[in-house]
């Protein structure tokens, strides 16, 4: 759902969307291009999901202390370390023994309420690294690992690091796939897949940076062993990609009204739900403040009672 713009002009949502790929910069009013949106998915997202968090965590400076470190996003990082690392060791070498010391390696302490609980959730990530390589072929070389990819568009100069690109075969020749690992509780559906719009940008990206079909994206839970996927269609793609400038749009519409004068707090506004609980700025912002915050290692906890 879109909201309203911060600056008071009339949304964008719901209008056809309009492609802006490829087009050159445009021209101002003045024959100057327009500034590009420099944007990661994560920043989007942040917007997206919170216009007040964007502001803490992009506009303000200095920035509002943060809350602690997260235990699940340790247990994340050290996992997709982990398969990075995977991948980086020669065919013969990716064997499942070599997995114990790659997540030692990797392993992020930070969050977790004590000992034993940090010591569970390594040996159950340890567990979903087993269980996922056993699926894969050794010999496999996808054709990017952590891979950034980056496109511009008349709005947007966007870029994002994959966790893992693919290439698989085709009807008319080889076709790249986006793959992203997972390793929260809940399981994802292919839904997720279609509607993460972090994915759609990779595979737009991706595409144009190595110029070759890139539609297929999937989302690989690592707790469940499940695959959600989706296969974009270059109207799909086009249809996220609209909408991605449209957010990039209404952010530097925000950012151009405080520059201009606007009260930051009405022109970030804040958007107050469950996700206040687990966010990093809950104690710097007078609406999260009010909700009361989970514990850094909440999140794994739930995991433990399965
Ligand atoms: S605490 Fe809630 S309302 Fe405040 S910035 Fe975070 S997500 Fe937004």
């Amino acid at each position: 759902m879109r909201r309203p713009s911060p600056t008071g002009r009339p949304g964008t949502g719901g209008r056809a969307p309009r492609p802006r790929a490829e087009q050159s910069e445009q021209l101002g009013f003045e024959g100057m291009p327009e500034r590009l949106f420099v944007c990661t998915p994560s920043k989007l997202g942040a917007y997206a999901d919170c216009p007040r968090r964007y502001r803490y965590s992009y506009v303000d400076r200095p920035a509002p202390p943060k809350g602690p470190p997260w235990a699940h996003n340790s247990l994340g990082a050290s996992v997709h370390t982990a398969l990075k690392n995977w991948y980086a060791l020669a065919p013969e070498g990716r064997r499942p023994e070599a997995l114990a010391t790659l997540l030692r390696g990797t392993w992020v302490r930070e969050g977790y309420r004590d000992d034993e609980q940090e010591r569970d959730a390594y040996r159950r990530a340890l567990a979903w690294l087993e269980s996922y390589v056993a699926g894969l072929d050794p010999g496999d070389e996808p054709v990017g690992v952590e891979r950034v990819v980056a496109v511009k568009t008349g709005v947007l100069a966007f870029n994002g690091r994959a966790d893992r690109i693919d290439s698989r075969p085709g009807e008319d020749g080889p076709e790249l796939v986006i793959v992203d690992y997972k390793t929260g509780r809940t399981g994802l559906d292919a839904d997720d897949a279609r509607g993460s719009q972090a994915l759609a940008l990779y595979a737009y990206a991706a595409e144009r940076v190595f110029r070759r079909p890139c539609r297929r994206v999937e989302l690989h839970h690592l707790p469940t062993g499940t695959v959600a996927a989706h296969d974009h269609t270059p109207e799909s793609l086009a249809r996220q990609l609209s909408r991605a400038e449209e957010t990039a749009r209404d952010i530097m519409a925000a950012e151009r009204a405080v520059a201009e004068g606007a009260d930051p707090d009405e022109a970030f506004p804040t958007t107050p739900g469950p996700r206040c609980g687990w966010c990093d700025y809950r104690r710097a912002c007078p609406t999260g403040a009010q909700t009361p915050g989970k514990d850094p290692w909440a999140a794994v906890e739930r995991a433990d009672q399965d």
